[in-house]
Protein backbone atom coordinates (compact mmCIF):
# COMPACT_ATOMS: atom_id res chain seq x y z
CA UNK A 1 0.00 0.00 0.00
CA UNK A 2 2.76 2.76 0.99
CA UNK A 3 4.67 1.92 -2.72
CA UNK A 4 1.12 2.79 -4.41
CA UNK A 5 1.17 5.92 -1.89
CA UNK A 6 4.48 6.88 -2.71
CA UNK A 7 3.65 6.81 -6.51
CA UNK A 8 0.51 9.23 -6.13
CA UNK A 9 2.43 11.42 -4.08
CA UNK A 10 5.05 11.67 -7.01
CA UNK A 11 2.50 12.46 -9.20
CA UNK A 12 0.79 15.29 -6.82
CA UNK A 13 4.67 16.67 -6.43
CA UNK A 14 4.97 16.78 -10.33
CA UNK A 15 1.56 18.88 -10.34
CA UNK A 16 2.13 21.34 -7.42
CA UNK A 17 6.00 21.99 -9.41
CA UNK A 18 3.30 23.72 -11.73
CA UNK A 19 1.71 25.92 -9.24
CA UNK A 20 2.54 29.55 -8.08
CA UNK A 21 5.46 30.53 -6.09
CA UNK A 22 2.66 32.63 -3.78
CA UNK A 23 1.23 29.06 -2.87
CA UNK A 24 2.92 28.34 0.18
CA UNK A 25 2.05 24.92 2.68
CA UNK A 26 -0.68 25.38 5.41
CA UNK A 27 2.00 25.90 7.87
CA UNK A 28 3.84 28.46 6.15
CA UNK A 29 0.25 30.52 5.74
CA UNK A 30 -0.46 30.91 9.28
CA UNK A 31 2.66 31.33 11.43
CA UNK A 32 2.83 34.82 13.41
CA UNK A 33 5.59 35.88 15.76
CA UNK A 34 3.70 34.81 18.84
CA UNK A 35 3.23 31.26 17.36
CA UNK A 36 7.07 30.54 17.18
CA UNK A 37 7.30 32.46 20.86
CA UNK A 38 4.83 29.85 21.86
CA UNK A 39 6.16 26.86 20.46
CA UNK A 40 9.59 27.85 22.09
CA UNK A 41 8.11 27.98 25.51
CA UNK A 42 5.63 25.22 24.98
CA UNK A 43 8.82 22.81 24.16
CA UNK A 44 9.68 22.86 27.84
CA UNK A 45 6.30 22.34 29.18
CA UNK A 46 5.65 19.52 26.74
CA UNK A 47 4.91 16.07 28.82
CA UNK A 48 4.43 13.57 25.96
CA UNK A 49 3.10 10.94 28.86
CA UNK A 50 0.15 13.27 29.05
CA UNK A 51 -3.00 10.85 27.81
CA UNK A 52 -5.66 11.68 25.87
CA UNK A 53 -8.60 9.40 25.45
CA UNK A 54 -9.31 8.29 21.47
CA UNK A 55 -11.53 6.69 19.29
CA UNK A 56 -9.07 5.77 16.65
CA UNK A 57 -6.15 7.05 14.54
CA UNK A 58 -6.80 7.39 10.59
CA UNK A 59 -3.64 7.02 8.26
CA UNK A 60 -3.51 8.54 4.76
CA UNK A 61 -6.70 10.28 5.43
CA UNK A 62 -7.74 12.23 2.13
CA UNK A 63 -11.25 13.36 3.49
CA UNK A 64 -10.08 15.47 6.64
CA UNK A 65 -8.34 18.58 4.80
CA UNK A 66 -5.70 19.16 1.70
CA UNK A 67 -2.95 16.39 0.86
CA UNK A 68 -2.47 13.12 2.52
CA UNK A 69 -3.38 13.41 6.59
CA UNK A 70 -3.25 11.62 9.83
CA UNK A 71 -6.59 12.12 11.54
CA UNK A 72 -6.53 11.44 15.38
CA UNK A 73 -10.17 10.96 16.41
CA UNK A 74 -11.00 12.52 20.02
CA UNK A 75 -13.58 10.14 22.10
CA UNK A 76 -15.72 12.29 24.09
CA UNK A 77 -18.41 14.98 22.53
CA UNK A 78 -20.97 17.14 24.67
CA UNK A 79 -23.39 17.36 22.10
CA UNK A 80 -25.56 14.97 20.49
CA UNK A 81 -26.20 15.70 16.45
CA UNK A 82 -29.63 13.50 15.63
CA UNK A 83 -27.12 13.26 12.28
CA UNK A 84 -24.25 11.99 13.90
CA UNK A 85 -22.04 9.49 12.32
CA UNK A 86 -19.68 8.95 14.63
CA UNK A 87 -21.73 8.29 17.11
CA UNK A 88 -19.00 5.80 18.84
CA UNK A 89 -17.35 8.46 19.70
CA UNK A 90 -19.67 10.44 21.79
CA UNK A 91 -19.64 8.61 25.00
CA UNK A 92 -16.13 10.08 27.66
CA UNK A 93 -16.26 6.33 28.34
CA UNK A 94 -15.11 3.26 25.90
CA UNK A 95 -17.27 1.99 23.91
CA UNK A 96 -18.07 -1.49 22.71
CA UNK A 97 -19.56 -2.14 18.89
CA UNK A 98 -20.90 -5.21 17.79
CA UNK A 99 -22.03 -5.87 14.05
CA UNK A 100 -24.00 -7.96 12.47
CA UNK A 101 -21.26 -9.27 10.81
CA UNK A 102 -19.90 -10.73 14.65
CA UNK A 103 -16.55 -8.05 14.30
CA UNK A 104 -16.56 -6.42 17.34
CA UNK A 105 -14.65 -2.78 17.77
CA UNK A 106 -13.84 -0.77 21.04
CA UNK A 107 -13.80 3.61 20.88
CA UNK A 108 -11.63 4.88 23.44
CA UNK A 109 -8.64 3.97 24.50
CA UNK A 110 -6.09 6.22 26.51
CA UNK A 111 -2.77 6.78 24.57
CA UNK A 112 -0.42 9.01 25.79
CA UNK A 113 1.01 12.33 23.35
CA UNK A 114 3.91 10.52 22.55
CA UNK A 115 2.48 7.00 21.52
CA UNK A 116 0.31 9.03 19.02
CA UNK A 117 2.96 10.83 17.33
CA UNK A 118 5.08 8.27 16.60
CA UNK A 119 2.36 6.99 15.13
CA UNK A 120 2.10 10.49 13.35
CA UNK A 121 5.66 11.36 12.10
CA UNK A 122 5.42 7.61 10.37
CA UNK A 123 3.63 9.40 7.62
CA UNK A 124 5.98 12.85 7.60
CA UNK A 125 7.27 12.31 4.10
CA UNK A 126 3.95 11.78 2.70
CA UNK A 127 2.68 14.85 4.45
CA UNK A 128 5.62 16.90 2.93
CA UNK A 129 5.32 15.58 -0.66
CA UNK A 130 1.21 16.44 -0.56
CA UNK A 131 0.94 18.98 1.54
CA UNK A 132 -1.13 17.20 4.02
CA UNK A 133 -0.63 17.29 7.92
CA UNK A 134 -2.36 16.22 10.84
CA UNK A 135 -6.36 17.18 11.84
CA UNK A 136 -7.72 16.01 15.23
CA UNK A 137 -11.37 15.64 14.88
CA UNK A 138 -13.74 13.51 17.31
CA UNK A 139 -15.95 13.39 18.49
CA UNK A 140 -14.71 17.03 20.34
CA UNK A 141 -10.93 17.41 20.38
CA UNK A 142 -11.30 20.34 22.00
CA UNK A 143 -13.01 18.72 25.32
CA UNK A 144 -9.07 17.56 26.01
CA UNK A 145 -7.58 20.95 24.75
CA UNK A 146 -4.52 20.56 26.90
CA UNK A 147 -3.53 17.11 25.40
CA UNK A 148 -4.22 18.16 22.13
CA UNK A 149 -2.57 21.33 22.65
CA UNK A 150 0.52 19.04 23.57
CA UNK A 151 0.05 17.03 20.89
CA UNK A 152 -0.01 20.02 18.29
CA UNK A 153 3.14 21.66 19.59
CA UNK A 154 5.17 18.40 18.63
CA UNK A 155 3.78 18.66 15.31
CA UNK A 156 4.07 22.11 14.80
CA UNK A 157 8.24 21.67 16.15
CA UNK A 158 8.27 18.72 12.99
CA UNK A 159 6.88 21.46 10.70
CA UNK A 160 3.80 19.40 9.96
CA UNK A 161 0.77 21.35 9.67
CA UNK A 162 -2.05 21.18 11.90
CA UNK A 163 -6.10 21.45 11.79
CA UNK A 164 -8.62 21.10 14.47
CA UNK A 165 -12.30 20.29 13.65
CA UNK A 166 -14.38 21.31 16.22
CA UNK A 167 -18.01 21.75 16.60
CA UNK A 168 -17.01 24.85 18.66
CA UNK A 169 -19.34 24.33 21.84
CA UNK A 170 -16.85 24.49 24.49
CA UNK A 171 -15.35 27.76 27.05
CA UNK A 172 -13.11 29.99 24.49
CA UNK A 173 -10.27 29.50 26.49
CA UNK A 174 -10.09 25.66 24.92
CA UNK A 175 -9.54 27.50 21.32
CA UNK A 176 -7.19 29.48 23.22
CA UNK A 177 -4.53 26.77 24.02
CA UNK A 178 -4.63 25.31 21.07
CA UNK A 179 -4.25 28.75 19.01
CA UNK A 180 -0.49 29.09 18.44
CA UNK A 181 -0.25 25.33 17.27
CA UNK A 182 -3.22 25.17 15.09
CA UNK A 183 -3.44 26.31 11.19
CA UNK A 184 -6.73 26.17 10.25
CA UNK A 185 -9.88 25.80 12.18
CA UNK A 186 -12.95 23.63 10.37
CA UNK A 187 -15.88 25.00 12.48
CA UNK A 188 -19.20 23.37 12.15
CA UNK A 189 -22.28 25.68 11.59
CA UNK A 190 -25.01 23.13 11.97
CA UNK A 191 -28.11 25.03 12.42
CA UNK A 192 -29.44 28.83 12.17
CA UNK A 193 -30.44 29.45 16.13
CA UNK A 194 -31.04 28.37 19.20
CA UNK A 195 -33.91 26.37 19.30
CA UNK A 196 -32.89 24.60 16.21
CA UNK A 197 -29.56 24.24 17.51
CA UNK A 198 -30.87 22.54 20.88
CA UNK A 199 -33.37 20.76 19.34
CA UNK A 200 -31.38 18.82 16.85
CA UNK A 201 -27.97 18.70 18.74
CA UNK A 202 -28.52 19.42 21.99
CA UNK A 203 -25.90 22.34 22.26
CA UNK A 204 -26.19 26.24 23.27
CA UNK A 205 -25.90 28.50 20.02
CA UNK A 206 -25.42 31.56 21.61
CA UNK A 207 -21.99 30.03 22.72
CA UNK A 208 -20.98 28.73 19.51
CA UNK A 209 -21.84 32.17 17.86
CA UNK A 210 -19.74 33.97 20.21
CA UNK A 211 -16.79 31.46 19.96
CA UNK A 212 -17.13 31.65 15.92
CA UNK A 213 -16.68 35.49 16.34
CA UNK A 214 -14.06 35.77 18.66
CA UNK A 215 -11.88 32.75 16.84
CA UNK A 216 -11.90 35.24 13.71
CA UNK A 217 -11.32 38.00 16.11
CA UNK A 218 -7.71 36.39 16.51
CA UNK A 219 -6.79 36.36 13.18
CA UNK A 220 -7.05 32.63 13.13
CA UNK A 221 -7.73 30.78 9.87
CA UNK A 222 -11.08 29.62 9.74
CA UNK A 223 -13.03 27.29 7.37
CA UNK A 224 -16.69 26.98 8.48
CA UNK A 225 -18.33 23.21 7.97
CA UNK A 226 -22.40 23.52 7.20
CA UNK A 227 -23.75 19.58 7.03
CA UNK A 228 -26.78 20.10 4.27
CA UNK A 229 -29.65 18.93 6.27
CA UNK A 230 -33.45 18.88 5.04
CA UNK A 231 -35.49 20.49 7.48
CA UNK A 232 -32.61 21.80 9.54
CA UNK A 233 -30.85 24.35 7.55
CA UNK A 234 -31.12 23.92 3.69
CA UNK A 235 -34.20 26.69 3.84
CA UNK A 236 -34.42 29.91 2.66
CA UNK A 237 -34.94 31.57 6.45
CA UNK A 238 -31.86 28.88 7.15
CA UNK A 239 -29.48 29.98 4.90
CA UNK A 240 -29.85 33.58 5.62
CA UNK A 241 -29.45 33.49 9.02
CA UNK A 242 -26.27 31.41 8.28
CA UNK A 243 -25.04 33.52 5.70
CA UNK A 244 -24.83 36.65 7.95
CA UNK A 245 -23.76 35.08 10.94
CA UNK A 246 -20.62 34.05 8.88
CA UNK A 247 -20.37 37.99 7.24
CA UNK A 248 -20.66 39.43 11.12
CA UNK A 249 -17.90 36.98 12.08
CA UNK A 250 -16.18 37.41 9.26
CA UNK A 251 -15.64 34.35 7.96
CA UNK A 252 -15.28 34.05 3.72
CA UNK A 253 -14.74 30.14 3.62
CA UNK A 254 -17.60 27.78 3.79
CA UNK A 255 -17.23 23.76 3.14
CA UNK A 256 -20.90 22.23 2.22
CA UNK A 257 -21.50 18.57 3.49
CA UNK A 258 -23.75 16.51 2.18
CA UNK A 259 -25.91 14.77 4.49
CA UNK A 260 -25.19 11.39 4.41
CA UNK A 261 -26.24 7.77 6.59
CA UNK A 262 -22.76 5.51 6.62
CA UNK A 263 -23.16 6.20 10.25
CA UNK A 264 -26.45 3.57 11.08
CA UNK A 265 -24.03 0.10 11.03
CA UNK A 266 -22.54 1.97 13.77
CA UNK A 267 -26.06 2.75 15.49
CA UNK A 268 -26.75 -0.69 15.17
CA UNK A 269 -23.57 -2.08 16.19
CA UNK A 270 -24.10 -0.42 19.73
CA UNK A 271 -27.58 -0.98 20.17
CA UNK A 272 -29.02 2.34 19.75
CA UNK A 273 -31.83 3.91 17.40
CA UNK A 274 -30.82 5.81 14.61
CA UNK A 275 -33.36 9.06 15.01
CA UNK A 276 -32.68 10.05 11.40
CA UNK A 277 -33.18 6.26 9.83
CA UNK A 278 -35.98 7.82 7.48
CA UNK A 279 -35.06 11.19 7.57
CA UNK A 280 -34.68 12.08 3.54
CA UNK A 281 -31.37 12.40 1.91
CA UNK A 282 -30.81 16.47 1.06
CA UNK A 283 -31.40 16.53 -3.00
CA UNK A 284 -29.08 16.94 -5.32
CA UNK A 285 -30.83 20.37 -6.49
CA UNK A 286 -31.47 21.47 -2.67
CA UNK A 287 -27.76 21.24 -2.42
CA UNK A 288 -26.80 22.83 -6.11
CA UNK A 289 -28.85 25.78 -4.78
CA UNK A 290 -27.72 26.41 -1.61
CA UNK A 291 -24.27 26.10 -3.27
CA UNK A 292 -25.43 28.92 -5.43
CA UNK A 293 -26.90 30.79 -2.99
CA UNK A 294 -23.47 31.54 -0.93
CA UNK A 295 -21.27 31.89 -3.71
CA UNK A 296 -23.88 34.43 -4.99
CA UNK A 297 -23.51 36.40 -1.20
CA UNK A 298 -19.68 36.01 -1.78
CA UNK A 299 -18.74 33.24 0.08
CA UNK A 300 -15.56 30.64 -1.34
CA UNK A 301 -17.16 27.11 -1.35
CA UNK A 302 -14.24 24.83 -0.61
CA UNK A 303 -13.78 21.54 0.32
CA UNK A 304 -12.18 18.96 2.78
CA UNK A 305 -9.91 17.49 0.03
S1 LIG B 1 -20.43 17.33 17.17
FE1 LIG B 1 -19.76 15.75 15.74
S2 LIG B 1 -19.16 14.01 17.02
FE2 LIG B 1 -20.38 15.39 18.30
S3 LIG B 1 -22.45 14.58 18.17
FE3 LIG B 1 -22.27 16.17 16.61
S4 LIG B 1 -21.65 15.13 14.72
FE4 LIG B 1 -21.29 13.71 16.46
Amino acid sequence: MEKEIKRNCKKIQSEKAGKTQTETKLSDKIKPESVTDTLNTSKKKTTTKTKISISKIQRFSTADGPGIRTTVFFQGCNLRCKWCHNPETQSTKSTFLTFCDERKEISGKAMSVKEIFSIIKKDVDFYEISEGGVTLSGGEPLLQADAAKKLLSLCKQENISTIVDTAGAVPFENFLKVLPVTDLFYFDIKASDSKKYLSFTGGDFSLIRENLIRLTKTGARVEVCVPLILGVNTDASSRNKIANLLKTAGINDIILLPYHKYGISKYKALGRNYEFERKKLTPSSVIEKTKEFYRQKGFTLKTRK
